[in-house]
């Protein structure tokens, strides 16, 4: 449902501009439901149930990932009651690798060889160049050393910290005999806690002090590209992958913690594609972009957590894409820059 004309969208497939602010976008407002509404809304806990663990979309191919690398790739456990540079390097080097493919083949696909021109992007500019903004002058450049630097070191770094405690006996270990139920429900349970978890230490790292020193590298990122996901600062880093911590306290296996860091660790590489989805023959074949958290690096305080779950509308940060929407956060600002 389009609130007006000039915010019409294109045919599926088709060409934008759509609007003056957008190269295209979906229907506006963004009134995607979410679980928690009340009364309940069954299509909403439909979609988040099933769509995305029954489609073809990001999550799946995580999970498939995440069995692929506990089935061949992760050492085993007597391996790793040491901290020994060899597994460690392992661990390591699974991250960097599987952040190439995922961010390098997506930036390959839409930015280097432009396979889907400009269909489906949300903003009409290219990623910055000789733009002393960015590390390097160069905003891929940039996005990658802070990706693939800080980002899967911090990452490693906590995973290794995991399964050296799981291999100690230090963190709760389950297995699916000892309780298939549950076994399957840390896989829900696991994007809930992170969508959580994300929403709050979004908000901290948007308190002034921390902004300033650490989330402001991430929103160098006005326009956004694959690499642009994990580009944080090391302090960011430090906080944005604490919630592994959940696995410390709740039993889990190393699927879960292995599906959890492809969640936070690759997630954002499709998240931040500037690209809604994936086209093949015209039809859409991936969800892969947010146009709520591209609402985010536009106008910063808005939309601080994850589309499908409801804290930013409990907490009075949404942005549904309109214009209305754009002067209460414009106001919201002027009101936070004010001296109380
Ligand atoms: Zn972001
Ligand atoms: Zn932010």
């Amino acid at each position: 449902m389009a609130n007006s004309k000039t915010n019409a969208p294109v045919a599926d497939g088709g060409d934008g501009p759509v609007s003056r602010d957008w190269n295209w976008h979906p229907d506006l407002p963004l009134v995607r439901p979410t679980l928690f509404d009340w009364p309940p809304s069954f299509g909403a806990i439909f979609q988040w149930l099933f769509l995305r663990w029954l489609g073809f979309t990001p999550n799946v191919i995580w999970l498939a990932l995440a069995f692929a690398l506990w089935a061949w790739f992760l050492p085993e456990s007597s391996a790793m009651k040491q901290f020994e540079f060899g597994w460690m390097a392992q661990i390591y080097a699974k991250n960097f690798v599987l952040l190439c493919l995922v961010a390098g083949g997506l930036h390959i696909y839409f930015y280097g060889a432009r396979k889907q021109g400009t269909r489906r992007k949300f903003e009409r500019r290219d990623m910055a160049r000789n733009n002393r903004m960015f590390t390097f002058s160069d905003q891929v450049k940039d996005n990658m050393f802070w990706s693939l630097v800080s980002g899967v070191g911090f990452w490693s770094a906590y995973e290794i910290i995991y399964f050296w405690a799981l291999a100690n006996g230090y963190a709760p270990g389950l297995t699916f005999a000892d309780n298939p139920v549950w076994f399957i429900l840390m896989f829900p349970i696991v994007m809930l806690w992170s969508s959580l978890h994300f929403y709050w230490v979004h908000r901290l790292l948007h308190w002034p002090p921390l902004y300033r020193t650490a989330h402001r590298l991430h929103h160098r990122n006005i326009n956004i590209g694959p690499w642009s996901g994990i580009s944080m600062h090391p302090v960011e880093h430090l906080i944005y992958f604490t919630n592994i911590a959940i696995h410390f306290v709740v039993a889990s296996h190393p699927v879960h913690v292995l599906f959890h860091m492809l969640f936070q660790g690759l997630g954002p590489a499709p998240s931040h594609s500037g690209f809604e989805t994936l086209l093949i023959r015209d039809k859409s074949r991936l969800s892969l972009g947010d146009f709520f958290h591209q609402l985010h690096h536009r106008y910063f305080e808005c939309n601080y957590g994850t589309s499908d779950m409801p804290w930013d509308r409990w907490f009075g940060s949404f942005h549904d894409g309109t214009a209305e929407a754009t002067m209460h956060v414009r106001k919201r600002i002027t009101e936070m820059e004010e001296p109380a």
